[in-house]
């Protein structure tokens, strides 16, 4: 297939920072994608190009520019052929010459084209190009927010309700219920709620437990749901190679058994990022004591790299994996880590960004690459609901 790039743009994500959106042509047939970007990032992530002004004005450049004249004297058969074109044009080990965000606003609107072109729908080409069997994810919804995402009201960035129902259109429908029930009770605990950036409620407590206690009430009136967390751990690092929450210092094995009690405590499935992306002996040794239990899943360390997934897998650190596609910069490169994890045994959760925008693609990801969850944030916001709708949606393509 040849590709033409119409153009690219700049828009404002969620928090009105700037960021690429992609239009491309084939023939006939048009597609655009605009890609997110991360507040809590990991020192290894693909590197987005921001100017100092903090556009992406160079990006741009870059996609109508180089990219544009590079593709368009080939063909392509796949998406798996252009990234591994685009990769050995950006010529560096994390995309910081094109950029990472220029990159991958074309490989998922390409994506899109060969979709269209093959008269599938995008999760169906994501199964068939890259051998997955495409299954409904969980929905791992963060109803509050803090850390990095919500001026550190709540020391833990992301309080999730994950529900697991036999349909989607149902997990969706008790997310909605149990966001809802969550924000009158909330109104009635304090009259200090905000919002925070990914749609999820931001209340501030000074009481480590209170939003598990909360959380707890909505697992137990809703089946098939459980507790996760993202504590993104890099953003509560200290001077003293310790962690610091709600003023109170702890040391990796501190806050390693304050995990394990909590586990113990509370319904949990999932906790993600208990520690910093250089601590992964604490990771192993967490993996080991709860592992068996709850997911232990890594980000910021792994940062859907698969070299680096392969790292995690010799060290046991632990057993399942967040997926970005915006941390490594393409699609192909994040099918491959998804297929690495899964070939451990581990499981993955697909992730939008807490930037982000009205694009839908992770929805279709997910579900293509058969994942064992999805994150798209909370429900307070339309570009977080957008993700879980698409997935109702996909739902009534599969039947159809
Ligand atoms: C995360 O840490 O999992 C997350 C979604 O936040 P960000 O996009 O800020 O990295
Ligand atoms: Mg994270």
């Amino acid at each position: 297939m040849r590709i033409e790039i119409v153009g690219a743009r700049s828009i404002p994500d969620s928090r009105e920072k700037p960021t690429i959106e992609t239009t491309l042509r084939s023939g006939e047939l048009e597609a655009k994608a605009s890609v997110p970007s991360g507040k809590s990032t990991g020192a290894h992530e693909a590197k987005e190009l921001r100017d100092e002004d903090g556009s992406v004005s160079t990006a741009l450049s870059n996609v109508t520019g180089e990219i544009a004249e590079a593709i368009s004297t080939r063909e392509f058969a796949s998406t798996k052929e252009l990234d591994a074109f685009l990769i050995e044009l950006d010529g560096t080990p994390d995309k910081s010459r094109l950029g990472a965000n220029a990159i991958l606003s074309v490989s998922i609107s390409a994506t899109r084209l060969f979709a269209l072109q093959a008269g599938v729908p995008l999760w169906r080409y994501l199964a068939d190009t890259y051998g997955t069997t495409p299954s409904a994810p969980r929905l791992f919804v963060n109803v509050m927010n803090g850390g990095a995402h919500a001026g550190f009201r709540l020391p833990i960035q992301e309080h999730i309700f994950m529900v697991g129902e036999a349909t989607l259109t149902e997990s969706f429908a008790t997310a909605e219920r149990g966001f809802a029930e969550l924000g009158e009770m909330l109104k009635s605990e304090t009259d200090d709620l905000q919002m925070g950036d990914e749609g999820g409620y931001s209340p501030a407590f000074a009481d480590f437990d209170k939003p598990f206690e909360l959380l707890t009430k909505l697992v137990e009136k809703h089946q098939n749901t459980a507790i996760a967390i993202d504590s993104a751990a890099n953003e509560l690092r200290n001077d003293h190679g310790g962690y610091t929450l709600i003023g109170k210092d702890y040391t990796s094995e501190e806050l390693r058994k304050l995990y394990v009690d909590l586990v113990g405590k509370f319904p949990f499935h999932a906790v993600e990022d208990p520690f910093a992306e250089t601590d992964s002996k604490s990771f192993t040794e967490l993996t080991a004591d709860i592992g068996k239990q709850v997911l232990v899943i890594g980000d910021d360390i792994t940062v859907t790299n698969p070299k680096r997934i392969e790292n995690a897998i010799e060290e046991k650190s632990m057993n399942a994996v967040l997926i970005k596609p915006n941390q490594i910069g393409s699609v192909s490169e994040a099918a491959e880590a998804v297929k690495k994890t899964h070939s451990a045994g581990w499981a993955t959760v697909c992730s939008h960004r807490s930037g982000e925008t009205d694009d839908t693609f992770i929805a279709d990801f997910a579900y293509g690459m058969g994942a064992h969850g999805i994150k798209a944030g909370g429900l307070g916001q339309k570009v977080r609901r957008e993700k879980y709708e698409r997935l109702c949606s996909i739902e009534k393509e599969v039947t159809i």
